[in-house]
């Protein structure tokens, strides 16, 4: 591992599937203006994944890091949202080193199934069946989401809940190919266990990335 002045620069370079400012239509942050990091790889395959077109890693360029930084910070925006695909594949430590020395926060979103790199204003776990989210992460998140699509999804979420720490926010988020079924049941458990709140996915009703 490579090391300059105490960081990490392991992964310099990462790959890259798009770039853009938009709103936060998820989670805790949700209707905050954000600039988007999306990465690719993910090996998690959850069967109903909106962003199958990132997972094959090779389908998308490598990128210095420092063009990334550069883009972020460019943009104006003051926070930076890293996602993907599963971001913790990689190395984070560089890219969110240089976001943060420049005054751009960084938010992660991650199933959490690899180790944590990369310092964060901000962790939202949200755990997949499939690839079961690793105890660090879930003791640092700051925000605990999880996708409902049948009712035992709920057990599942409240597995996770004990898992991280008492001051995470809750979040409950339909799957959006199942809105129609699983909306009554999220409202009805809302209401009965009122410490968590309904996450909608806000940007694909505005139609925006
Ligand atoms: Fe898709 Fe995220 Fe699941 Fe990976 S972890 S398969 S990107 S929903």
């Amino acid at each position: 591992m490579k090391n300059i002045n105490g960081v990490n620069t392991e992964y310099m370079k990462l790959p890259l599937v798009e770039e853009f400012s938009t709103i936060q239509g998820e989670g805790f942050h949700a209707g905050m203006a954000a600039w988007f990091i999306r990465l690719a790889g993910c090996d998690v395959g959850c069967s109903w994944c909106d962003s199958r077109f990132t997972w094959n890693q090779a389908d998308h360029p490598m990128v210095n890091t420092d063009v990334i930084t550069d883009h972020a910070i460019a943009s104006g925006m003051k926070s930076a949202v890293i996602t993907g695909g599963e971001p913790l594949i990689w190395n984070l430590d560089y890219l969110c080193s240089v976001l943060r020395k420049n005054g751009v926060a960084t938010f992660l979103e991650t199933s959490g199934a690899y180790p944590l790199s990369g310092e964060w204003d901000w962790i939202c776990l949200s755990p997949k069946r499939n690839k079961p989210p690793m105890e660090e992460i879930c003791r640092r998140a700051d925000e605990l989401k999880v996708v409902i699509k049948n009712s035992s999804d709920f057990e599942w979420a409240e597995e996770y809940r004990k898992k991280v720490k008492n001051t995470a926010h809750l979040f409950l988020q339909p799957e959006w190919n199942s809105f129609g079924e699983i909306i009554p049941h999220i409202v009805g458990y809302v209401k009965l266990n009122p410490e968590w709140r309904i996450s909608l996915q806000l940007h694909k009703y505005m139609h925006i990335p």
